[in-house]
């Protein structure tokens, strides 16, 4: 299928809090990753969103050039070119854009998106994340609302955040008092603000002790009914239309009790890169280890070109990430949900 368009994503979003499951994002840094992630949702017959950091788009433009947003437009040209051979529905997403970075990375995206307009053109991206969570609330909805005005001119959906997610991810780190909670008050006043752009579409990432990076079962404390909180009142305050389309972030290692209860209570899509790293680089090290003679010239041997042939251990690391894209589906209640028919 093509990459979803407005009307698609947003038909998404909408099955998917009806139907209580979420969508995986998963963040992808080169042409094997987006594979992997495309097979593996059609394996899981699963729609779903790659999405691309600020690092990850630095990485795709090539260790020399280091350009954010000339990664982020070949990452998803690429996709844009390849989904067509699949038979699920994907959305195309920039994950984390801190204030500071806004100039160097999501405007320039924007501007992409509005110049391919014109000229009759998809859009580049289907929706970019601004992350305010280290501004003061009324500071980052005073930058969200003038974005949100934009997005609805061009037919993206905007991610925000509340709250801070805990850990580290692409390097940031948040701070130890971080405010990892996110209160039904601050939510109130997210909806506030943003509705008032009437049919705009927003996504909140809401945070309930959701941690970056990877920790032990039982060292992330979730409290999901955070999210029951804040959704109820927000219907209560502004009707049943206001209820929230929530982003579950910083999910690795999470009970799946937890992430089905976050899924109850309106989470529509969850963020998944630290686990599918970890399945990236657990089928490269296997075959490293398995054909250590085969991949390194031991002994004045010769090696074996089959095994030091990146092509022999990136399609098995894009079968590990494949098969974590399916779990994921899984998990989140995804499985055989796609749109495409
Ligand atoms: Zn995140």
């Amino acid at each position: 299928m093509p990459v979803a368009d407005h009307a698609a994503y947003c038909e998404m979003l909408d099955r998917a809090r009806r139907g209580r499951f979420a969508y995986p994002a998963i963040n992808v840094t080169s042409l094997t990753t987006a594979n992997a992630v495309l097979r593996g949702l059609a394996e899981a017959r699963s729609d779903g969103i790659i999405q691309v950091s600020t690092g990850g788009a630095a990485f795709a433009s090539g260790s020399a050039v280091k350009d954010l947003v000339l990664g982020a437009i070949s990452i998803a040209e690429h996709v844009h070119r390849v989904a067509e051979r699949y038979p699920v529905y994907v959305a195309l997403h920039t994950d984390h854009c801190p204030a500071d970075k806004l100039e160097k990375f999501v405007l320039p995206l924007v501007e992409e998106t509005e110049r391919r307009r014109a000229a009759g053109r998809p859009n580049l991206f289907s929706s970019h994340m601004f992350d305010g969570s280290a501004l003061p609330l009324s500071e980052n909805l005073d930058v969200a609302v003038k974005l949100l005005e934009r997005f609805r001119r061009n037919d993206l959906v905007l991610e925000i955040e509340a709250g801070v997610v805990g850990g580290e991810e692409d390097g940031v780190r948040a701070s130890a008092a971080a405010k990892l909670y996110t209160t039904p008050e601050d939510t109130l006043e997210v909806a506030r603000r943003l509705n008032a752009v009437e049919g705009a579409r927003y996504l909140l990432a809401a945070t309930f002790g959701n941690v970056h990076g990877v920790y032990k079962p039982g060292h992330v404390k979730l409290q999901p009914s955070i999210l029951r909180d804040c959704q109820e009142a927000v219907v209560a305050t502004f009707g049943e239309a206001a209820r929230f389309y929530l982003v579950f972030h910083g999910g690795s290692g999470s009970d799946l009790r937890d992430i089905h209860e976050a899924l109850d209570h309106g989470v529509v899509k969850m963020n998944i890169d630290t686990d599918m790293q970890y399945a990236f680089t657990r089928a490269v090290a296997d075959h490293f280890f398995r054909s250590y003679d085969g991949v390194l010239k031991v002994d004045g041997e010769v090696g074996d070109k089959k095994a030091y042939d990146p092509r022999s251990y990136l399609s098995r690391a894009e079968a590990a990430v494949a098969e974590r894209v399916k779990q994921a589906a899984e998990e989140l209640r995804a499985t055989g949900t796609t749109m495409a028919r």
